[in-house]
């Protein structure tokens, strides 16, 4: 066959113009929302696609997560993730355009998570939705996976009609970070941590003490019967600044549980039955909680946000939830269980509303391995 008789296969780029400026408001039904944007997610162990109708409405919704592939490492092994999304990808984007009884036509957008994450998972998924859009003409649209936590909250029917600022506290195995949310795309880093995510000392502590992966759980369910009081630990508070730092307290763990069992600085293994692991597990997670709580409300509290939005895998954590609530100067956001980790709900949802702002990306956009949410204005913000 010769290249003259080559067919085009590609449709015509389609536009995000024809859209509708306004979302969902009390004078439509839900009925009549239209825009509908697949979500495509792979930045770090979880392959995952969406499609949601006008930023609120999960139209499907599918996770194939590595975890138990990753879970002999005690973290996520890179080089095992990006393989692992190879294989699965495409077949998990096929069966959520299935579940939500739709082909691409009849989508508005293709928004991808492009950064921040692992390099070669991203690239997996940003390829993929690339594709996917020149084959089918969709605008393509590069998502910030903070961003994209940020807007699990959005997909709650409670944290409408939202009214700026919303100061967004996002825990995860790779942030900890909290953001004021000015407006729809409008974002000012206030503190981030310095050292370890939350979530990543919830795992590094669930591996000292003999935990299973992803750690985070594994330590709720261990604290459930322990006393947090059983072991005084540091909180590292860092006054005057809205950062974390959560290393001392992974460091303090280890020379805890030292101290208990002298025997494993000589190599010998855990001996995890002599160990008290509920009240460790308690006490640990009471330390971490404090910190997230104290600086989370009191930024609330100076920023005059309308509301807190809690999200990430950290979120999932019942005592942080509860602790939240009950100190927090305004209502408390948080995803159910199903959108506090990586998922593409999210993805697609933050999508909606670049989709809405005319924000399409050119298919020559690279990944975003350290991509930043929001300015830091003049150079760090000070607590008062
Ligand atoms: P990332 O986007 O950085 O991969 P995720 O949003 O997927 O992170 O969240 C995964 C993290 O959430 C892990 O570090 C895990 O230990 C933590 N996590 C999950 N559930 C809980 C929980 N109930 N309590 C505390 N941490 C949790
Ligand atoms: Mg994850």
């Amino acid at each position: 066959m010769k290249e003259a008789d080559w067919k085009d296969a590609r449709a015509p780029p389609r536009s995000l113009e024809h859209i509708a400026v306004t979302m969902p408001g009390p004078k439509r039904k839900l009925e009549d929302r239209k825009l509908r944007v697949l979500g495509i997610e792979s930045s770090c162990d979880e392959t995952a696609a969406a499609v949601v109708e006008d930023g609120r409405r999960i139209l499907s919704n599918l996770i194939a997560s590595q975890a138990s592939l990753h879970a002999k490492y005690g973290g996520v092994f890179p080089e095992v993730a990006s393989r692992r999304h190879v294989e699965v990808i495409d077949r998990v984007v096929v069966a959520a355009l299935e579940q939500a009884h739709l082909s691409f036509e009849d989508l508005d957008a293709v928004a991808v998570t492009r950064g921040p994450g692992l390099a070669g998972s991203l690239v997996i998924g940003l390829n993929l939705a690339k594709g996917i859009a020149l084959a089918s003409g969709l605008p393509l649209l590069g998502i910030n996976h903070l961003e994209a936590h940020i807007y699990s909250l959005f997909l709650l029917e409670e944290t409408h009609p939202v009214q700026f600022p919303v100061l967004c506290l996002i825990v995860s195995g790779g942030h900890t970070e909290l953001i004021l949310m000015r407006d729809h795309g409008d974002y000012r880093r206030l503190g981030a941590t310095l050292d370890d995510a939350a979530g990543e000392a919830f795992d590094k502590v669930a591996r000292l003490l003999g935990l299973t992966y992803p750690g985070g759980p594994a330590i709720e369910q261990a604290a459930r019967s322990g006393r947090a009081e059983a072991f005084r630990l540091p909180r590292a508070m860092l006054e005057g600044t809205w950062d974390f730092s959560f290393s001392g307290l992974k460091t303090a763990m280890l020379r805890l549980v030292q101290r208990l069992q002298p025997e494993i600085r000589e190599g010998k293994p855990l001996n995890t039955a002599h160990l008290p692991l509920p009240d460790l597990a308690a006490a640990f997670q009471a330390a971490v909680i404090e910190v997230l709580v104290r600086k989370a409300s009191l930024a609330a509290r100076e920023f005059q946000a309308t509301q807190l939005f809690v999200a990430g895998g950290v979120s999932a954590n019942q005592s942080l939830r509860t602790a939240m609530e009950q100190a927090a100067p305004c209502p408390v956001r948080t995803p159910p269980a199903e959108l506090c980790t990586d998922n593409a709900a999210m993805v697609a949802a933050a999508g909606c509303y670049r989709a809405l702002a005319r924000q399409g990306d050119a298919l020559d956009i690279d990944v975003l391995p350290d991509w930043a949410l929001g300015v830091t204005e003049g150079g760090g913000i000070r607590q008062p």
